[in-house]
């Protein structure tokens, strides 16, 4: 399906002759506008941003290909322009467009202003794009480096889909009738394989794909059984990067779905980081893969990444924005605009309504809303945090405590969120005197998510931003040093030794947040035994976990039967007599408490007619539904799993 004739028609008539417009294309949600003179286009912004308004769609600029310049002429422009801060050029051909890395993040005005200058002098579209920080301590930067790779691999992968996608968002509507339901394939009273499908008459979206991880095999959502083939969906759409909420990901691109999935740019990044990782420590445990690298790959490919407040058809009766939601780097709140502003879905993801370290509050202003889906993780009545600022100080106590006693202290954390989170906490007291000068251990695929907290500085709190656009690095200090795991036990044994076995004092964070497996397993073996180290949990310890076993033991100042617990390290099992004693810290979730879900719900503009709740234990469910239905008197629902709900 070539473009609409009305579409073309309005191109042109917006855009004067001078710009030379030679084509004029759909591209997934995008119309595509090829000119010859692209000086003309820049000079004069004001025309495409009428475009725009006029249209109500995004629109791309590109040069025509007859007069792009040559590469070796556009790449000295470039680096004229911004000099050593280029790290890579990346050229994609089949797009006519030019993506520059960068060793340092620039303010977004600036960055803006060079794309504009390269454009109107080379012809090629140019995006302008922080890379790994060069003056941070050196971090791994593997995993960034594969995913740019791969972008470049698949390039005509995602051309072909987006021309297909083109003709799909934009085909007319069978039925003017609507109806709406959705229905909760995963993540509904329980925490876990978070999944929803939305279906209009015309269109079917999914949101978020998760596993919920057990003791004995991971539970995925129950898409088989909704009744829908892959070939129906329109997209696919991602809040964040956490496994309970992208772990089955890969799984519809195995079964051959082809279609797009929605993200944010950092929310990329991190997915690849999660499920290469997922791949890796199901094949050390000896477990079939789930899914292959290939398959990873496939869900790069075939990502469509969104700034916030970013409005984009996803299909032809529905408009997606996504909006901060405080919870992780790039974590977004859904907004759905069904059937020309007929009926608005909120859906939360996970999402934190209060200020932290590393984000602002989420979002919570709207143009419309009928139904807000939210989550329950801390919704039950005894799901009080304290504020952060006497978290912050309790941690910082302890550390200076067992410091002071000649000890170690391990905090075991999740490679996205809290540790960044910690870290910076931890950085700040040493620059400000409450902490002295102590080396930092980082272990594990902590490491690859720093770089990719400093590429996107926008997605930060604006406090954060600021101090990262000043030069600063936040989340890593002198103090801080990397550990790069050694490949043969043997080896691994020794690295972890000398760590622990040194005078010197230590902190060390290192995965798996629950102690459930991960480079933590290796330290906590060494320092069990120590009754001058400490252990501090700053996450939420789930069932079934070692985590959850230890929180128990000393928090009942039990011992465990026996006196051992048996800990899975590198070289194999080994037992450990528990005598080092840990510190809970609440406070640092990147979850709203039961008090910040209320205050969301009374804050939140306009009024909803209906709440669902999603993400959480049947029983805090329960107690948040009847607060909200007695004292906010809203209508609440709370589906099962495999549950329907017509909307319209
Ligand atoms: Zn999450």
């Amino acid at each position: 399906m070539s473009i609409k004739e009305d579409v073309r028609k309005a191109v042109l008539s917006v855009l004067p002759q001078e710009a030379k417009v030679t084509r004029v294309e759909y591209e997934g949600p995008s119309i595509v506008i090829f000119v010859a003179n692209p000086l003309f286009v820049v000079k004069h912004g004001e025309y495409v941003r009428t475009l725009a308004k006029t249209l109500k769609k995004r629109i791309i600029i590109r040069g025509d290909e007859s007069i792009r310049r040559g590469e070796e002429e556009v790449k000295s422009v470039i680096k004229s322009l911004l000099g050593d801060l280029v790290d890579q050029i990346y050229f994609f051909k089949l797009f006519g467009e030019v993506y520059v890395y960068l060793s340092k993040p620039l303010p977004e005005v600036e960055v803006r202003r060079i794309e504009r200058e390269v454009f109107a002098s080379t012809g090629w579209r140019t995006l302008i794009e922080a890379g790994v920080p060069k003056y941070s301590v050196k971090l791994s930067a593997s995993h960034i480096k594969e995913v740019r790779e791969f972008a470049h691999a698949t390039e005509a992968t995602k051309k072909e889909m987006l021309s297909m996608l083109g003709m799909r968002i934009h085909r007319d509507l069978a039925l003017k009738d609507f109806k709406i339901a959705v229905t909760t394939l995963g993540g509904a009273q329980e925490v876990g394989r978070s999944a929803l499908l939305l279906r209009t008459q015309e269109s079917t979206v999914l949101i978020d794909f998760g596993i919920k991880p057990t003791s004995t095999e991971d539970e995925l959502p129950l898409f088989h059984l909704a009744g829908v083939d892959l070939d129906e969906l329109d997209a696919v759409v991602v809040t964040h990067a956490h496994m309970d909420h992208i772990g089955s990901l890969p799984l519809l691109y195995k079964y051959g779905y082809r279609g797009p999935v929605y993200m944010t740019e950092p929310t990329k990044y991190l997915t690849y980081v999660l499920l290469t990782d997922y791949l890796q420590i199901r094949e050390r445990e000896g477990r079939p893969p789930l899914y292959s690298i290939q398959d990873v790959v496939d869900v790069l490919a075939h990502s469509i990444t969104l700034e916030y407040e970013e409005v984009t058809d996803i299909a032809p009766d529905i408009k997606l924005t996504f909006y901060n939601a405080g919870h992780e780097l790039g974590s977004s709140i859904v907004h759905l605009h069904i059937g020309n502003g007929l009926y608005n879905v909120v859906y939360t993801g996970d999402f934190k309504y209060g200020q932290t370290r590393l984000f602002d509050r989420a979002h919570n202003r709207f143009k419309r809303v009928e139904l807000l889906i939210m989550e329950s993780t801390y919704g039950g009545r005894d799901d009080v945090q304290p504020p952060r600022h006497e978290s912050e100080q309790k941690l910082i106590e302890v550390i200076r405590r067992t410091l002071n006693k000649g000890g170690k202290i391990l905090i075991p954390v999740f490679s996205t969120g809290r540790a960044q989170e910690i870290l910076a906490c931890i950085n700040d007291a040493i620059s400000e005197g409450g902490l002295p000068k102590i080396p930092i251990f980082i272990d594990g695929m902590v490491l690859q998510t720093l770089n990719i907290h400093m590429m996107f500085p926008s997605f930060l709190s604006k406090s954060m931003q600021e101090r990262i656009l000043n030069g600063e690095n936040p989340f890593v200090s002198d103090h801080t040093i990397p550990i790069e795991r050694a490949k043969r036990p043997e080896e691994r044994v020794e690295q972890v030794a000398q760590i622990i076995g040194s005078e010197k004092p230590a902190i060390i964070l290192t995965p798996h947040g629950m102690l459930n497996g991960g480079p933590i397993l290796d330290y906590f073996a060494h320092m069990a035994e120590d009754s001058k180290n400490l252990l501090v949990f700053v996450s939420y310890q789930a069932e079934g976990t070692l985590g959850r076993r230890i929180l128990d033991l000393t928090s009942q100042c039990r011992r465990p039967p026996g006196g051992e617990l048996t800990v899975r390290t590198s070289i194999g099992e080994t037992k450990v007599k528990l005598e080092m004693p840990c510190e809970h810290i609440p406070g640092f979730s990147g979850h709203s408490d039961r008090a910040q879900l209320l205050n969301y719900v009374k804050d939140v503009e306009p009024k909803p007619q209906k709440i669902m709740l999603v993400h959480g234990e049947p029983g805090k469910i329960l107690s948040l539904a009847i607060t909200l239905e007695l004292k906010h008197k809203v209508t609440t629902i709370s589906p099962k799993v495999l549950e329907t709900i017509r909307l319209v």
